[in-house]
C-alpha cells in the first residue's frame, strides 16, 4: 500500500504549496533572489518579532553565518548544549572556534542553566574569549529565556539562539528567535514549515543582518564588475524555494493546531501509563514539533527501545532523543560540562510521529499500535 509508513514528521504540503511555486515559476524569477524571498523574509520577521530577516540555504548556513558575524574565529570559545543536533556543533567548526558543551535540565532537555553559568564564569577566570552562547529550543519548546539573558548579560556575551525547531513557538508570549542577538530557523523537510530546504537568520541588529546577507553572497563589493576583498559563501535561498515557504507560512497555525492536539492526545494516552512522561510536558508556548516520551524501564516494565521495535515491525517511524554531542566520535576529545542528564535522555527517550500531515487513519495505527504495546505488558 502506497504511503503505509508512518514517518515521524513528514512534509505536509498540498494545493496551496502548488500555487505558489507555480506562480513563482511563471513569474521567471527562478534564479536565487526575487520578490518572493523579499517578501518570505518581511512574513519570517514579523512572524518571529524581529526587525530584519536573512533568507538562507539552510539553517546551519544561518548559524555559520551569525557566527562568524558575532566574532566566532580561532582562538575563542563558542558555548552549545550537549544535548542538539549536530549541525549547531558543526557550525563552530566551520569557524574554528572551539566549541564546549553543556549539559541539559532533564525536564525539559534544553541546556541547563545553573551549569552554563558556571562555565561562563570560569572560561571569564581563565581568561578565554567566549564569541557566543548558542541555546537550542529543543524539539519546538523554548528555552527558560528568564533565567539564561541574564546569565549570559553578565558575562558580557551574545547569545545566538538556535531556534532551528521551535518556529511558531512562544516563551511568555514572546515568539522564538527573537530572544539573542540574533536567532536561526530552519525550514528542512522534516521541521514544522519546510522550503524542502533552507533557513533564515533573524535579528534586531541591521549591522549584522546586513553583514550575513553581505557574506552569503560571495562577499561582492557594490561594484558593477565582480569584486571581492575577503571570502564569501554562497548560502542564499533560491526564489522558487521562498514562494512555498510563503505558501507553508499561509498554513502555519492550521499546522501546529495539528501538531498540539496530537501532543494532547499522547498526554492523555501516557498520563496514564507509569514510569513514562513528556519531554518538556506543560509548556504553554510549544510548537510540538516533536511529542517525546521518556520511560523510567524501572517504573514503566519497559524501555523506550522496546516501543521502538514493536512500532518499527508495524512500520511506524520512531526515533531516539539526539545522541549528545560530548559521546560523538567527531567531537571525542571536546571539553564538556556534564551531569549525566543527556546521556541518560539519550537512553530512554523515544519520539513518536508528530507531523501535521498524518491522517486520521495513520493517527489511528500509531495509538493502535501503543495500546496493543501497553496491552501487552
Ligand atoms: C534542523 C536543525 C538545524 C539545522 O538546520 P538545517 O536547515 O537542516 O541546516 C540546526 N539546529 C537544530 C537544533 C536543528 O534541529
Amino acid at each position: 500500500m502506497l504511503n503505509h509508513r508512518v514517518y515521524l514528521s513528514a512534509p505536509d504540503v498540498g494545493p496551496v504549496e502548488e500555487a505558489y511555486v507555480v506562480e513563482a515559476l511563471r513569474s521567471g524569477w527562478v534564479a536565487p533572489l526575487g520578490p518572493q524571498v523579499d517578501a518570505f523574509e518581511r512574513e519570517i520577521a514579523t512572524r518571529a518579532g524581529t526587525a530584519h530577516a536573512v533568507a538562507l540555504s539552510s539553517g546551519t548556513a544561518a548559524l555559520h553565518l551569525a557566527l562568524q558575524t558575532l566574532g566566532a574565529r580561532p582562538g575563542t570559545v563558542v558555548v552549545v548544549p550537549t544535548l542538539t543536533f549536530v549541525a549547531t556543533a558543526n557550525a563552530v567548526m566551520y569557524t574554528g572556534a572551539e566549541p564546549v558543551f553543556v549539559d541539559c535540565d532533564p525536564a525539559t532537555g534544553n541546556v541547563d542553566v545553573g551549569l552554563l553559568a558556571q562555565l561562563l564564569r570560569h572560561l571569564r577566570v581563565s581568561r578565554k574569549r567566549v564569541a557566543a552562547v548558542v541555546p537550542v529550543d529543543m524539539f519546538g519548546s523554548c528555552v527558560d529565556y528568564g533565567e539564561l539573558l541574564p546569565v549570559c548579560a553578565a558575562a558580557s556575551v551574545p547569545v545566538l539562539e538556535d531556534a532551528a525547531e521551535a518556529l511558531g513557538a512562544t516563551y511568555r508570549g514572546r515568539p522564538a528567535g527573537s530572544f539573542g542577538r540574533a536567532g536561526v530557523l530552519s525550514f528542512n523537510g522534516n521541521k514544522i514549515l519546510t522550503t524542502s530546504g533552507g533557513g533564515m537568520l533573524v535579528t534586531d541588529d541591521a549591522l549584522l543582518a546586513e553583514r550575513a546577507r553581505y557574506l552569503s553572497t560571495q562577499a561582492r563589493q557594490p561594484l558593477p564588475h565582480y569584486e571581492h576583498t575577503e571570502v564569501g559563501y554562497n548560502y542564499r535561498l533560491s526564489n522558487l524555494l521562498a514562494a512555498l515557504g510563503r505558501a507553508q507560512l499561509v498554513r502555519l497555525d492550521g499546522m501546529l493546531t495539528r501538531r498540539r492536539a496530537l501532543r494532547e492526545r499522547y498526554a492523555k494516552l501516557f498520563a496514564a501509563v507509569p514510569g513514562v512522561r513528556l519531554l518538556g510536558d506543560g509548556d504553554p508556548g510549544a510548537n510540538c514539533w516533536l511529542t517525546t516520551i521518556v520511560v523510567d524501564p524501572d517504573a514503566a516494565g519497559w524501555c523506550a527501545q522496546d516501543l521502538a521495535g514493536h512500532l518499527a515491525a508495524l512500520d511506524i517511524e520512531s526515533r531516539p532523543i539526539w545522541k549528545p554531542m560530548h559521546l560523538q566520535p567527531v567531537f571525542a576529545g571536546t571539553h564538556a560540562v556534564l551531569t549525566g542528564a543527556a546521556q541518560r535522555l539519550f537512553e530512554t527517550g523515544l519520539a513518536l510521529p508528530s507531523g501535521s500531515s498524518l491522517g486520521d487513519a495513520q493517527i489511528g495505527r500509531v495509538f493502535g499500535a501503543i495500546g496493543q504495546f501497553l496491552d501487552e505488558r
